[in-house]
């Protein structure tokens, strides 16, 4: 099928006006492809060998609509850094409609009802770094937006200083946000409430349609959710940076790529996003935070749900985000079971990574192929005595692992990426990207979608971080 072929759908068109606004894509001047993504156009249904780049181009500059579509912004709210915002949504996403599942947002198109101050504008910058993380995180495991294609333009706009236009357009099987229900909870409108909810069981939990107390089991299943993709953030170390609730996918996908960043060294308290300066948004505080926002969420349904009942699903999320934190640095550590003590294991580990300023991703990886010799380990942290009487616990708890040592080899190279996009990385395919030059946008793609695979010619950005690129911090405007 080629893309001209697809037909849209917009459920979301049916709900009363107040829930969206219709308003079409501003077109950048003379706009140009810089990268598609071939696993997402498959994705569409489009077959590979129909895809003709100026048609790309026009669908995401939004001067080419495809059947059915009928262009909108979403309305939401939220608390930002902890404060309730009222008025939010999409201010600078156009959503086109949805295929197959996925729902077509563009990110960048220009200006909504909802823009406030905002031109409505994406940077080349910030696009390149969503388009290629949401794809990174996709080839860790890690629910998340995807990416069909970006395209850049020569059209200039103000940020700290002025940087180039461009559009990403990506896909989620849901753009509901813990804010959509709190805009409709904090005005009062409890009808739109449950509408909302109605809305999000048949779009993105239709299995509970039917059942007993669907919002309430789809309130259970968010919560359940949100804690394993939090224990999924923690054990590759991302930090999103934002986790403000109207970056909260209702469906516990990681959405909102903004000053995230891969952990270089480690560092527990590490914040991504330079404007954070109390650290609400640290590495350390996700998890918390993660719960904070479901409270809100709770807060937003309660209208729908006795109170009781909501605190009793929120009350799992503690076991839910542990339970899965350990399973994931279980298999880390190439462990087939978990035993009662892996978990000072676990913890003695990430307090040697920390004080050694250990580089955790080639650490994980040496670790893979650990079979007693030293010689890569030791030289990744800064405190090699107590890496030493660490891997000498290790050895001893490797004792009672049942799998073989290849065994465990293998399925730690599966677990433990090679590559991950650490933010300097990233910061050299933009700065080609902006002369032009889009090779390595391309090539981290590629690497990106097979993060456990060796890429030879890449072999550098395996190793640890260098100096002076190390756990920088970003700014929040993109
Ligand atoms: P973010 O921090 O990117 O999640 O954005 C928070 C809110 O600000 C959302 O409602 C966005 O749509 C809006 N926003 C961010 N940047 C812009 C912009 N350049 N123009 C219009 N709205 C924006
Ligand atoms: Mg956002």
């Amino acid at each position: 099928m080629k893309l001209t072929d697809l037909t849209l759908v917009a459920p979301y068109l049916d709900l009363d006006p107040i829930f969206y606004h219709e308003v079409h894509p501003t077109p950048l001047h003379k706009p140009y492809l810089v990268s598609f993504n071939l696993q997402a156009t498959e994705l569409l249904g489009i077959d590979l060998s129909a895809i003709d780049n100026e048609e790309l181009i026009k669908l995401l500059n939004g001067t080419m609509l495809i059947k059915g579509s009928r262009p909108y912004a979403m309305c939401y709210a939220g608390h930002q850094f902890g404060h309730y915002v009222q008025r939010l949504g999409d201010g600078r996403a156009i959503n086109l409609g949805s295929v197959n599942g996925w729902n077509l947002q563009l990110k960048g198109s220009g200006e909504t009802r909802y823009s406030r101050q905002g031109d409505g504008r994406a940077v080349l910058r910030s696009s390149i770094r969503e388009y290629l993380m949401s794809e990174a995180m996709y080839g860790l495991g890690i629910p998340t937006s995807r990416a069909l294609a970006i395209i850049g333009s020569d059209e200039k706009v103000a940020r700290e200083a002025w940087e180039r236009g461009a559009i990403v357009l990506r896909l989620s099987p849901s753009w509901i946000r813990f804010g959509s229900f709190e805009y409709f909870f904090h005005t009062n409108r409890h009808k739109e409430l449950e509408t909302l909810a109605d809305f999000l069981l048949r779009e993105s939990f239709p299995h509970l349609l039917g059942v007993e107390e669907p919002y309430l089991k789809m309130y259970g299943e968010i919560v359940k959710r949100t804690a394993e993709l939090t224990a999924q953030w923690q054990s590759v170390g991302f930090n999103h940076g934002v986790m403000n609730t109207d970056n909260m996918s209702a469906i516990g996908i990681t959405i909102d790529y903004g000053p995230f960043a891969f952990m270089d060294t480690f560092e527990s308290n590490y914040i991504c996003n330079h404007s954070d300066t109390q650290g609400r948004y640290s590495y350390d505080n996700q998890p918390r935070i993660g719960y904070w926002n479901l409270e809100r969420l709770a807060h937003a349904l309660s209208p729908l749900i006795t109170t009781v009942k909501l605190q009793l699903e929120l009350e799992k999320y503690g076991n839910y985000f542990t339970t899965r934190l350990m399973e994931l640095l279980g298999t880390k550590l190439g462990l087939d079971t978990l035993h009662e003590n892996d978990n000072d294991l676990l913890r003695a580990l990430f307090t040697i990574m920390e004080n050694g300023q250990i580089d955790m991703t080639p650490f994980f990886r040496h670790l893979s192929r650990y079979n007693g010799n030293r010689e890569t380990l030791l030289p990744l942290t800064l405190a090699p005595n107590q890496l030493n009487e660490w891997l000498d616990r290790y050895d001893i708890r490797l004792v009672s692992n049942t799998s073989s040592v290849e065994t465990r080899h293998k399925n730690m190279l599966r677990t433990n990426p090679k590559y991950v996009l650490k933010n300097y990385i990233l910061q050299e395919a933009i700065e080609n990207a902006q002369n032009g030059d889009f090779v390595l946008v391309n090539d981290l793609l590629h690497i990106a979608q097979n993060p456990y695979d060796e890429h030879s010619p890449f072999e550098r950005y395996s190793l640890p971080t260098p100096a002076q690129y190390k756990n920088l911090k970003l700014s929040c405007s993109s």
